[in-house]
């Protein structure tokens, strides 16, 4: 059974997509079976996947809609994981849902058929919490929350842990955190130094040991709807997300030891 991971944060632009594509294609050449689901209208991990979101005969739309099969929604991309992939269309199944039955269980209702082919389902949410954010949230069994250490982060993050706990109760008690990862890090920058030791002092290791660094290769990589692991696995960003992956795959070896 595919363990599914929401890659979640309120906040926008702090490295949500960015981590869902690379992290994908990592664990896809660690190797792992990896599905990759564009939850948020941007399509961002859509056009960074190299699928052009403009031309989708399926999406994330029409599954949430009942409208297809997830099955029939996925594309194969040339980063060696699948793709199901979203577009603006979301926001108008995210109307559309308000009114309807079991609107926040879509999602994982549409995954149950398709979850055993895979070891690994990301979800690239959308940066609210709205009903497609809880869609991602029902169906996971964990999340990964990516931030960058700034003044602000910790109160952000402290609040998407209580919406977690409260959302645990109502909608998915088997929910949990998996990971807090450290994005657009720059080790010259005391601020975030500081910010990144209190990080660990509050949350120990639900910390990911692995920091993704600031790095240019991995702005560059989605102009060429490319992952990092396609367009440059030596820079410093794809070293970092390779050993993201490497961390992910271990930490799930240990789990089912002492399970
Ligand atoms: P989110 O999905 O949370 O909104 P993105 O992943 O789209 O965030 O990242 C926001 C912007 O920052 C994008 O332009 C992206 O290319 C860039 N970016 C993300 N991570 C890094 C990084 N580690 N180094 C350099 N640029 C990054
Ligand atoms: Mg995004």
């Amino acid at each position: 059974m595919g363990r599914i991971i929401a890659i979640a944060n309120q906040k926008g632009g702090v490295g949500k997509t960015t981590t869902a594509v690379n992290l994908a294609a990592a664990l896809a050449a660690s190797p792992r079976k990896v599905l990759l689901i564009d939850l948020d209208p941007q399509g961002n991990a859509t056009m960074a996947s190299g699928v052009d979101k403009r031309d989708l005969e399926n999406s994330t739309c029409e599954v949430l809609l009942r409208e297809c099969d997830a099955a029939a929604a996925i594309v194969t991309t040339a980063e060696g994981y699948d793709l199901l992939p979203g577009n603006i269309d979301l926001t108008a199944a995210e109307i559309q849902l308000m009114d309807q039955t079991e609107r926040e269980q879509r999602l994982k209702a549409a995954l149950l058929p398709i979850r055993e082919n895979y070891h690994y389902i990301l979800i690239d949410c959308p940066p609210s919490l709205s009903l497609l954010t809880l869609n991602a949230l029902a169906a996971a069994d964990g999340v990964i929350v990516p931030m960058q250490c700034e003044y602000f982060a910790l109160e952000g993050l402290s609040a998407l842990v209580n919406t977690i706990d409260a959302l645990k109760q109502r909608l998915n008690p088997a929910l949990q955190i998996e990971g807090i990862v450290r994005t657009m890090y720059d080790v010259r920058n005391n601020l975030a130094n500081a910010v990144s030791g209190e990080l660990t002092t509050h949350f120990g290791d639900k910390v990911f040991r692995s920091i993704i660094p600031r790095n240019v290769r991995l702005a560059e990589a989605p102009s060429h709807g490319q992952s990092i692991v396609g367009y440059d696995k030596a820079s410093r960003g794809g070293i970092a997300y390779m050993g993201l992956a490497g961390e992910i795959v271990r930490r799930e070896k240990k789990h089912k030891e002492t399970a």
